[in-house]
């Protein structure tokens, strides 16, 4: 019934790209790009992962008590940025980096730019670019002084090259600026990779993929090399620092390997089916990761009972690894074997190291699939137990709302929906819900105060 992967994707939250800032394009397309919908994906693994690399490295860069999230974007580009307190990777850099090593090596040059604050100083740059560009515009030549008046190297030069080119120039100012922070951000991965005791080689090798798929690539907006400019000076200087760290020849554990593998499977499966599964393990077609997206594929195919057998050899194989488990679970919800399912799910619950909320969540969204009314209250706490780790699951508030409707208590189900809006930032929805569960709640009661706080939160 739910193809995380996808069906997730559909729940994009509005942000502003950091391809609109990072590349100062045209007023047309900044406004479109602020306006753009990220298919933000949520999958318990595969975050669950990234957390694990990104972990150390925001310990070496004193932000491990940050509250930094990490949000997943269902996208094949080659891509990761920061924006606020969240450092968002693209499905595409899982996918396309070989080892665990080299995508850390990416995290720790995007946990450069946020231990530096380099967005809103990017931001602010890219203001004053702007106000140049226009002034340049409206006045054409001497311009000088706007760039003098701003007191930025970046744009000091971005103002004396207004007077042959305008806005291309401030453009041109922005971009020498920008490279100055990638550097930046360059030494800062080295040393946070150094002092977790890791190697600087994988950030080194992102550099070779990159130059490699950029030849067949078309320069895509969103592209990492769009927001990254990567002279050739760049690769050496990280490389030579690289190299004199006493951990450059250090390698990933074999766990974490095939942890990396196993997510590479799984979003080849869900994003391009069987045929990007054989291409992605093409060179090793029998290991632990090509089964496994194998078998995700079979299921998505619609093979109930191939799958099921193929993800039962991978148990019998892993009996620790809670995400076969939870694929055997989603692979028996679809089959409409809804207490089996959560079973599954519950056993995964227990394996899971992580204490993923979205999981917990998953065992009383099975249950709910059962329309029995004797588990309805047992599902509703177990889908507030998942959303007490996670308030952010929108997901599971649609099952909620279910499963409060199925007891006969329109009320909360109604309130339950409006915090799913809420929390999907569908905020007018949330009112509209909050002001029905209302009417059916008792006044002054702790669910009726919570529609309460709906109604009055002023939005912006
Ligand atoms: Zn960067």
């Amino acid at each position: 019934m739910i193809h995380r992967l996808r069906s997730i994707a559909a729940h994009g939250v509005a942000i502003l790209t950091a391809v609109s800032l990072a590349l100062l394009p045209t007023s047309a397309t900044a406004a479109r790009s602020e306006k753009a919908h990220l298919p933000i994906v949520r999958d318990a693994e595969i975050e669950g992962l990234v957390a694990d690399y990104a972990r150390p490295l925001l310990k070496a860069a004193g932000l491990s008590r940050s509250g930094i999230d990490i949000v997943l974007v269902n996208s094949p580009d080659f891509n990761a940025f920061v924006l606020g307190r969240r450092i968002f990777v693209n499905t595409g850099a899982i996918t396309a980096t070989d080892t665990p090593n080299q995508l850390i090596g990416i995290l720790a040059h995007e946990i450069g730019h946020l231990a530096g604050n380099h967005q809103q100083r990017l931001r602010d740059q890219i203001e004053r670019a702007q106000t140049i560009a226009i002034v340049a515009g409206l006045l054409g030549a001497g311009i000088a002084a706007a760039g003098a008046a701003s007191g930025t190297r970046g744009a000091a030069q971005a103002g004396t090259g207004l007077i042959a080119g305008g806005a291309a120039a401030a453009h041109r100012g922005l971009l020498s600026y920008q490279r100055g922070e990638e550097a930046t951000a360059d030494r800062a991965a080295i040393t946070y990779l150094d002092r977790s005791g890791q190697s600087g080689k994988g950030l080194v090798q992102t550099f070779d993929i990159l130059a490699r798929n950029n030849l067949f690539a078309s320069s895509r907006a969103g592209s990492y090399l769009s927001s990254h400019p990567m002279p050739q000076d760049r690769r050496a200087a990280i490389e030579e620092a690289a190299k004199r760290s006493p951990y450059y020849g250090r390698t990933d554990p074999a766990e974490l390997v095939e942890r990396h593998n196993l997510a590479r499977a799984k979003i080849a499966a869900y994003n391009g089916g069987m045929s990007d599964v054989r291409r992605l393990f093409a060179r090793d077609p029998r290991s632990i990761g090509a089964l496994y997206g194998d078998a995700i594929a079979t299921f998505l195919a619609g093979s109930t009972a191939s799958a099921l057998r193929k993800i039962d050899a991978l148990i019998a194989s892993r009996p620790k690894n809670p995400w076969f488990e939870e694929m055997r679970g989603e692979i028996l919800l679809e089959a409409g074997r809804g207490s089996e399912a959560a079973a599954a799910f519950g056993r995964a619950a227990k394996l899971d190291g992580s204490n993923s909320g979205l999981l917990k969540a998953e065992i009383g969204q099975a249950l709910v699939t059962t329309g029995d009314p004797s588990q309805m209250e047992r599902a509703i706490d177990l889908i507030r137990a998942g959303l007490r780790v996670d308030p952010s699951n929108s997901v599971a508030y649609r099952f909620l709302a279910m499963a409060y409707g199925r007891t006969g208590d329109i009320g909360r189900a109604e309130l339950a929906s409006a915090e799913g809006y809420w929390q999907a930032g569908a905020f007018r929805q949330a009112k509209i819900f909050a002001a029905r569960a209302q009417q059916k709640l008792k006044p002054g009661s702790p669910p009726w105060r919570q529609a309460q706080d709906i109604i009055t939160t002023k939005i912006r």
